[in-house]
């Protein structure tokens, strides 16, 4: 069978559906391609919450992306009529003086985003939870918060379908058929060929696999996180009363209670390097990460330490050399896009990907600026 549409997306999550709706939006006709459901729980975006903050060290690229993608999520808020992007705030415990947290205040102070710098005293009267002891200071910027990751993909998914996308579930591509025009059509494990005048892989950390033969430096890591339920003073951890918190020179960030009355905690430093990702063991928690959470917790949530209820959560991350993304044509191939390699902190950014990838890919060029996430910055090993 051959199907014809002018752009075929290759992975539903949340880059490949806001692409999608982008495309629709710019006129396209888009079949998007996934090999489960959209959203799922094995992709990046099949979970319950990711992190949006404007914070990135020094990195200014970076907040100037966010800040364009804020807007774009409150508009997803009021078209899908959900708070897919909560604002409950970022805070974020400095244990340096003048670390990562210095430099992202000193951003934030130049682009006029709104924040608090807090002493321990004061973070522990607003937040009593915190042992003041474990930090020297606190950034706070109201305008981050938390985005619901999975209802994102969702939402984002209808209001497509609603533009025209035609989604297919539970197509696995398998081949990506080429010619010396470029891409053909890709081939599903059903021995489908599906056609399109142009094509998208967004297919998060099966991107190398799926692009084999570009060699795309993409590592893939594994990423332990951990849903606890607070033994006391649950209502104290609820969105209103208990922002998104991070510390990420040392590795971890949390959300507030969000499902079943738990928390989730999560280390960002990078695990260990995969060559294919253990789905059977979604749920898992080894004791090792488990004794890591408990010995951050003592130090910085003393009374969350002693957990009891408690379920692991792994996901992966597809990561590039540089942590940049990558969201370019493919070499050789003029009708073919990438976007991927998103290394652990793209989904705060994916209305903008979307619609900059749409942009490109109907127009030739984006409103933002994509040099650097050109594939050309790595020399591309052939196979
Ligand atoms: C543990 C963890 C924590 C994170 N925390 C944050 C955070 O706090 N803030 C932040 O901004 N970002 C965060 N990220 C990163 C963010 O989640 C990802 O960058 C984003 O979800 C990537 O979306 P994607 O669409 O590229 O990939 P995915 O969501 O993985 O989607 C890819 C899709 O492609 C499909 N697919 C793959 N291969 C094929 C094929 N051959 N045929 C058909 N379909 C295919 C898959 O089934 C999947 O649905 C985190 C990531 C992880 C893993």
């Amino acid at each position: 069978m051959s199907v014809k549409n002018t752009v075929v997306v290759v992975g539903g999550g949340i880059m490949g559906v806001q692409a999608a709706w982008h495309l629709a939006k710019l006129g396209q006709s888009v079949t998007l391609l996934d090999q489960y459901l959209v959203p799922n729980q094995w992709a990046a975006s099949g979970d319950h919450l990711r992190v949006f903050r404007l914070t990135y060290g020094k990195d200014a690229f970076y907040t100037e992306m966010a800040l364009k993608a804020l807007p774009l999520w409150l508009d997803l808020n009021a078209q899908s009529e959900e708070t897919l992007l909560q604002q409950n705030g970022v805070l974020e415990l400095a244990t340096k003086e003048n670390g990562y947290e210095a430099q992202s205040l000193a951003v934030l102070k130049d682009r006029k985003i709104k924040y608090d710098r807090l002493e321990p005293s004061l973070v522990r009267r607003i937040y009593p939870m915190y042992n003041p002891k474990a930090f020297k200071w606190a950034l706070f910027h109201p305008d981050g918060g938390m985005i619901w990751a999975n209802r994102s993909v969702a939402a984002t998914a209808s209001l497509a379908q609603r533009k025209g996308v035609r989604i297919r579930s539970n197509v696995k591509v398998t081949q990506v058929l080429r010619d010396r025009q470029g891409v053909r059509g890709v081939k599903d494990a059903a021995g489908r060929v599906w056609e399109a005048e142009k094509y998208l892989f967004a297919a998060g950390y099966w991107s190398g696999e799926l692009l084999k033969s570009y060699g795309l430096p993409i590592k893939v890591t594994r990423q332990s996180q951990l849903f606890l339920r607070p033994m006391i003073s649950r209502g104290r951890y609820r969105p209103e009363h208990f922002p998104v918190f991070a510390a990420l020179p040392v590795g971890f960030y949390g959300f507030p209670v969000h499902i079943h009355g738990f928390i989730k905690i999560g280390d960002h430093r990078k695990g260990p390097a995969v060559k294919r990702p253990d789905h059977e063991r979604l749920r898992e928690c080894t004791p090792q990460f488990e004794k890591t959470c408990r010995k951050f917790l003592k130090k910085f949530i003393p009374e969350l330490a002693g957990f009891t209820e408690y379920e692991g959560h792994v996901c992966w991350y597809d990561n590039t050399p540089d942590d940049d993304f990558i969201l370019d044509r493919l070499p050789d191939a003029p009708n073919a896009y990438v976007a991927a390699g998103f290394s652990g902190h793209g989904f705060k950014f994916a209305p903008l990907i979307g619609k900059s990838m749409a942009e490109l890919m109907v127009g030739g060029k984006s409103e933002l600026n994509l040099h650097r996430f050109r594939l050309g910055r790595f020399r591309l090993r052939r196979r």
